[in-house]
């Protein structure tokens, strides 16, 4: 037989680092190992019940058929309404494409848009899979730093030098994964008009915008420059805020002309959303809100803790994130590569996080506070630990 030789353009696609660590972290835990992980971008909550009986009456009512590719008109219109109550927008049903997760969005976007000969920029640090789902498309993924001492914000200047004629699009993340970086009103102003000058399509990821912590505010490019609205894609979703990372629902928010293409790109891969999870997602969108502020005090809480007792271990550097449930901690001072880092935190303490390389820098590691604070304090305790024995 001949050999196979994967596509070329899977050479740079590795596994997403944060997903393989949490099976890794969840693979030793099975085994009876202590381990405390703080890998997991998801919350520890169940989902909220309403939503889970929103899941087993569309079973019992026998809505589990394929449902339209974009989605039920229902959830459609929910979607619309949610995200134009937030921010003041006008967004009509037509323009909101249910996915299978934000993911899914992100993935169904870039394949609508780019190809190869175009480039993406991407702030770093950066979440893992924005470079892969780029250059799944051929296209090209143009790093674009920011820096700790800028709070991890961009700079609109930077920004401006970075695009070329063949830079097609930009994407935001606020709040950011890994950083939690809350982008203010003014940047996003500034990177509106650049976008606007220079005609690039902006895809301004919104995951996290329940989970900000005051006085940080969320705020959408959509919100400050509402005439960008026709070259932006608003992608959001259900996992964070309302825990339901397994349902698999996500949205897009866009012109109709590039719904209608990522619609045609979702209908010849996965067709329609589980019917079940568009059923509770609509009760999670239209239900009692109050979870979702339990949730984001409950977050907020764990990240004063984690973040007060990284900042006390030696050689370790923490700034409070503003929103989602990541810490992102300089390491440098210890001299190695942060995967050396937590590659000694796994092996000699048993604790688990994701090393910065993933995302763009190998001086930090990222700690998930969707975690309990009985799990923050004793892994904490365990460093503490590990740094007294690694001086002597
Ligand atoms: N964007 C960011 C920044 C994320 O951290 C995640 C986490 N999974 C996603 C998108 C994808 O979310 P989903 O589970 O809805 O696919
Ligand atoms: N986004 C989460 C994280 O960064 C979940 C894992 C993933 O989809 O990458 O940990």
């Amino acid at each position: 037989m001949k050999t196979v030789v994967l596509a070329g353009r899977l050479r740079h696609v590795e596994a997403s680092p944060t997903l393989a660590l949490a099976a890794k972290a969840k693979a030793l835990a099975k085994a009876g190992k202590p381990v405390l992980d703080f890998t997991a971008g998801e919350p520890d909550v169940p989902t909220p019940e309403p939503i889970k009986q929103a899941g087993i009456a569309a079973i019992t009512a026998n809505r589990t058929k394929y449902t339209p590719v974009a989605g039920t008109p229902e959830l459609r219109a929910a979607v619309a309404s949610t995200i134009n109550r937030q921010l003041g927008t006008n967004y009509a049903a037509s323009q909101a494409l249910i996915c299978c997760g934000a993911k899914h969005a992100l993935f169904n976007i870039f394949q609508a848009l780019c190809e190869p000969g175009d480039e993406v920029l991407l702030f770093s640090p950066y979440w893992v899979s924005y470079p892969p789902l780029v250059r799944l498309t051929g296209a090209k993924p143009v790093i674009v730093e920011t820096r700790e001492r800028d709070g991890f914000l961009p700079d609109p200047s930077v920004v401006r030098a970075a695009i070329t004629d063949a830079t097609k699009a930009l994407v935001l993340n606020s709040p950011g994964n890994p950083t939690g970086a809350v982008i203010d009103e003014a940047r996003l102003k500034a990177i509106a008009q650049i976008a606007r000058e220079r005609g690039l399509i902006v895809i301004t990821d919104e995951i996290y915008d329940q989970l900000v912590y005051p006085p940080a505010r969320h705020v959408s490019i959509v919100q400050v420059e509402p005439s960008l609205t026709d070259q932006t894609v608003l992608i959001g979703g259900v996992s964070k805020t309302y825990s339901m990372t397994g349902w698999r629902i996500g949205w897009a928010l866009a012109p109709d002309a590039w719904i209608e293409a990522m619609t045609n790109v979702q209908s010849h891969s996965t067709s329609n959303p589980a019917s079940i999870s568009q059923d509770a997602a609509l009760a999670a969108l239209t239900g009692d809100q109050r979870p979702v502020a339990d949730m984001r005090r409950a977050f907020e809480q764990r990240r004063n803790r984690l973040v007060e007792g990284l900042n006390r271990l030696p050689g370790v550097r923490c700034a409070p994130p503003d929103g989602a449930f990541y810490a992102w901690c300089n390491v440098k001072a210890l001299g190695q590569p942060a995967a050396a880092t937590a590659e000694q935190w796994l092996d000699e303490a048993m604790v688990v996080t994701v090393p910065g390389e993933g995302f763009g820098s190998s001086d930090y590691v990222r700690f998930s506070f969707a975690t309990s604070l009985e799990t923050i304090d004793a892994g904490l305790k365990r460093l503490d630990a590990w740094f007294r024995k690694r001086k002597t």
